[in-house]
């Protein structure tokens, strides 16, 4: 069975165990995918990721998914691409490794993730799609119980590149 799916649309319409926030570290809502998903999810989300305290750049905190098709929310923090020499790369991965990790250790199976940091963060759409993908397969060699990723692509450039980037990586 095939564990990684792309698909273009709208994140927030996945009835999936867990969506991805690109969230800010305020973790108190924004623009683009962060603004979609509180607008989605309700009021609550907004109580919830209230008491949480923000959340670092490359780490992730969970909530619920309130009125979403998803029963939880998994907001990390890409990082602003300043260049490429500010440890970009790397924080870009601890965003999706420890949201792989939250979801795993949550016993959750099924996870959808947004393109994190090529929006307003102005991460390289190509470059992101390498890491966002090599990450996720190097997590499925280690751990077992998550079954599914979905990758969501808002846009159609990144949705090609990510169709392309897939089949160069074999999954
Ligand atoms: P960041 O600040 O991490 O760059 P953005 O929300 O600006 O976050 O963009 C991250 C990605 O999310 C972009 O590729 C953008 O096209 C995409 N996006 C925006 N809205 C949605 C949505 N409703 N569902 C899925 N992806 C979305």
């Amino acid at each position: 069975m095939e564990k990684i799916e792309l698909l273009q649309g709208d994140i927030t319409q996945l009835k999936v165990d867990a969506i991805v926030n690109a969230a800010n570290k305020s973790l108190l809502g924004g623009g683009g995918v962060d603004g979609a998903i509180h607008r989605a999810a309700g009021q609550e989300l907004l109580e919830e990721t209230r008491s949480l305290n923000g959340c670092r750049t490359g780490e992730a905190k969970i909530t619920g998914g309130y009125q979403l098709p998803a029963k939880y929310v998994i907001h990390t923090v890409g990082p602003v691409w300043k260049g490429g020499n500010k440890k970009e790369a790397e924080l870009l991965a601890n965003a999706y490794s420890n949201s792989l990790r939250v979801a795993s250790r949550h016993g959750l199976q099924t996870l959808a993730f947004p393109n994190i940091s090529t929006g307003v963060y102005g991460f390289p759409k190509e470059k992101a799609a390498d890491i966002a993908i090599s990450t996720v397969l190097d997590f499925f060699k280690r751990h077992s119980n998550i079954q599914k990723v979905w990758f969501v692509c808002f846009d159609q450039e990144n949705y090609g590149i990510y169709e392309k980037k897939l089949r160069e990586h074999g999954a």
